[in-house]
């Protein structure tokens, strides 16, 4: 595996890659690694002659200067897992590498960054947005794999690649779930032990909501799942909604032609979680 620090090195690596015809997967990150970024790679081993892995803690979509500083950082260890899972090459760029003058580009999402997280998150998905598009600029991937965890983030990524008529294909991947259920992510190592033995109330409830499709309106649903975390003071919700999975707008009604997923945000432990399920087959 080769490791650049720079866009230089990596783009005169990957440039006579490309020229050679071979297909880049591309699996952007910001560290602390996972199984569920593994996943990732593993899949772009598969379906690529090249993977390629950024690690860049991305300071533009920070909207909590805390949540930046927290940020578990594990380079070391980041590296150690990459190699095994069929990553090639890692691009570990510095801040100054990524936005050497001051950040003037910037999209319309419309609702899509108006709502869920982006009304919890002011300015993250915006930020999310520049730095894949300059990740994308630098990579030139033939695909870009996603994680449906950050279910939101792949429906602004998609509208910012139609924004610039990108021609990269991106592919959205499973969430990977520890076994009690909670969605791996980078913040749980910031959970107290008390708190981790807590967190998989957030899959639980998800699935309660689940099994209510048959016989309950989406309103039902949120009105139940909200007064079930109520029950349990040590989350702090910000928001569970029911949306239709294509546009994230509000569902007013369960539909055979509408497929509708279930997206919630908490606070457990001063660690924000998010997390989604699908609730149509
Ligand atoms: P992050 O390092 O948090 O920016 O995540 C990098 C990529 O890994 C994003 O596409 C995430 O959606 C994805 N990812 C993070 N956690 C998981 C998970 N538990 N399962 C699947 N993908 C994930």
């Amino acid at each position: 595996m080769i490791q650049f620090y720079t866009s230089d090195e990596l783009q005169s690596h990957l440039t006579l890659l490309i020229k050679q015809g071979k297909a880049l997967g591309f699996v952007p990150t910001m560290g602390a690694l996972h199984e569920g970024h593994l996943s990732l790679i593993r899949r772009a081993r598969l379906e690529n002659d090249v993977v390629v892995c950024s690690i860049f803690v991305n300071p533009i979509q920070f909207n909590n200067a805390s949540d930046l500083e927290k940020y578990p950082r594990t380079l070391e260890a980041d590296l150690a897992l990459l190699e095994p899972a069929g990553c090639d090459v890692v691009f570990i760029p510095s801040v100054e590498d990524m936005y050497p003058e001051p950040v003037k580009e910037s999209f319309n999402f419309g609702y899509l960054d108006k709502i869920m997280e982006g009304k919890f998150r002011p300015g993250h998905f915006e930020g999310v947005a520049v730095v894949v598009r300059r990740l994308f600029e630098k990579v030139q991937p033939t695909r870009a794999y996603f994680g449906l965890k950050d279910y939101q983030q792949i429906a602004v990524v998609k509208s910012m690649m139609n924004q610039i008529n990108s021609p990269v294909n991106l592919v959205p991947c499973e969430i990977v779930r520890e076994p009690d259920g909670l969605a791996m992510s980078s913040r749980n190592v910031r959970l107290s032990a008390e708190a981790r033995d807590r967190a998989p109330v957030i899959f639980q409830l998800l699935k309660s909501g689940r099994t209510m499709v048959a016989n309950h309106s989406p309103a039902q649903i949120v009105e139940y799942v909200v007064s079930q975390f109520q029950l349990h003071p040590d989350f702090e919700l910000e928001y569970f909604e029911i949306v239709d999975s294509e546009t994230l707008l509000p569902l007013e009604a369960f539909s055979p032609d509408r497929s509708a997923i279930a997206c919630v945000a908490v606070w457990l432990n001063k660690v924000r979680l998010i997390d989604n399920m699908l609730y149509s087959d």
